[in-house]
């Protein structure tokens, strides 16, 4: 009951806290001013997904559609024909990036680096239409994030 009314009476309390918030004042602050900021992000971050091209603008993908057999959430839908020169390639590649789980299965199946998950994490969006991804969307990503993800797979290579 004494100690009781000592704490209160000398405002221990008040008194800790004050000397907690002093502690760290002068440290390093771990909180950062996101969206303006950003936090680092490993090259095998798992983000929004893009098909990429060869330098030449060719796109890689030869529409072998082992990606969409592995894809566990049935995400990928793809068609594909083959070209005046014989070459087999898709027209119509398809995810829906609502059932997507992100598991980079489709990624790993794929034998030219063609479909993969880049570092873009920021594809918020208002409806679930935004969410179905066609073979143009899918490309525009691939040119868009095409440097970090050469040099994320760069990275990567030697424990593939
Ligand atoms: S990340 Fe997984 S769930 Fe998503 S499209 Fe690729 S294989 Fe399917
Ligand atoms: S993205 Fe890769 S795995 Fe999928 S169809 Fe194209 S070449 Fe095959």
């Amino acid at each position: 009951m004494l100690a009781q009314f000592a704490n209160s009476f000398l405002l221990t309390e008040i008194v800790k806290g004050m000397a907690l918030t002093f502690k760290y004042m002068f440290k390093s602050r771990v909180t950062i001013n996101y969206p303006f900021e950003k936090g680092p992000i490993s090259p095998r971050f798992r983000g929004e997904h893009a098909l990429r091209r060869y330098p030449s603008g060719e796109e890689r993908c030869i529409a072998c559609k082992l990606c969409e057999a592995v894809c566990p959430a049935q995400a990928i839908t793809i068609e594909a024909e083959p070209r005046d020169d014989g070459s087999r390639r898709t027209t119509r590649y398809d995810i829906d990036m609502t059932k997507c789980i992100y598991c980079g299965l489709c990624q790993e199946a794929c034998p030219v680096d063609a479909i993969v998950e880049g570092p873009n994490f920021e594809f918020a969006t208002e409806t679930r239409e935004e969410l179905y991804y066609n073979k143009d969307k899918l490309l525009l990503n691939g040119d868009r994030w095409e440097s970090q993800i050469a040099s994320n797979l760069a990275v990567d290579a030697p424990y593939r």
